[in-house]
């Protein structure tokens, strides 16, 4: 029997998929994962987002304006995210926060940005899917101010080390694993792994980003999300179906499916 994965971060919308979606969709099935959403970027990504989650069953959209893009999200770009949050099978804002690593918008339009679909989130009712590289303090401090317990939300592709896992926690957060807790330099992952309670963990892939160990250097996609929910099973010791049927049934619990 395959285990009940749940992608919770996925890019399936974007043009590395363009050619084969319908067989990547299918090897996901395959391979158990039930569940998918496919992540917006921008306007246009969210957008690309919501089509293709009306016209798959078990996919879902996050529309929303990633920090890479933070200095076009005036007040145009947020209205929009705001009518697209609206749409059928939009089941969360993001992502959004901060990328202090690659610094493709300035701090202070990241910080606005962010601050703005955080309030949009709760104006919708949905919960946050949070991106943090490199700015921890600034993230943590942003989500506590908001305060983002009031959604609820997920610390997506997690990279921190347990002193900011537990901080997530105590803001409320779901903590997301992805490929990099099966590197060889996993740095503080695979600690990580074992301490989040297991009603508090989920994984996703980042598709096409970020693909788990046999797959480096490769496209990743959802099939390959069974890599890194074993990982994390090992990691805690636990069987694979019990962990995640437990990870779907908390992904599922936050985005009311
Ligand atoms: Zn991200
Ligand atoms: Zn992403």
């Amino acid at each position: 029997m395959t285990p009940d994965l749940f992608d919770t971060h996925a890019h399936l919308h974007f043009p590395e998929f363009a050619d084969d979606l319908g067989a990547v969709l299918a090897r996901a099935r395959a391979a158990g994962v039930r569940r998918m959403i496919t992540i917006g970027t921008d306007v246009p990504s969210s957008r690309a987002a919501v089509a293709l989650a009306a016209r798959e069953p078990d996919v879902w959209a996050a529309v929303g304006i990633h920090p890479h893009e933070a200095s076009l999200a005036d007040e145009a770009q947020l209205v929009e995210i705001e009518r697209l949050a609206a749409a059928p099978r939009v089941v969360a804002i993001g992502e959004t926060g901060l990328d202090f690593f690659r610094n493709l918008s300035p701090h202070d339009a990241q910080a606005r940005a962010f601050r703005a679909q955080l309030a949009l989130a709760r104006r919708a009712r949905k919960p946050v899917l949070v991106h943090c590289r490199d700015a921890h303090e600034e993230t943590l401090a942003i989500l506590a101010e908001m305060p983002v317990s009031e959604t609820g939300g997920i610390m997506h592709c997690f990279s921190g080390d347990t002193a900011v896992a537990k901080r997530c926690l105590d803001l409320g957060l779901l903590i997301s694993l992805a490929g990099p807790v099966t590197y060889p330099k996993a740095r503080a992952l695979p600690e990580v792994a074992t301490l989040v309670p297991a009603d508090r963990l989920v994984v996703e892939t980042d598709c096409p980003y970020l693909p788990p160990q046999p797959h480096r250097g490769q496209r990743n996609e959802p099939a390959y999300l069974t890599i890194t929910a074993a990982r994390v099973a090992e990691l805690r010791g636990e069987p694979l179906a019990g962990l995640a049927a437990r990870m779907s049934e908390n992904a599922r619990r936050l985005f009311g499916l």
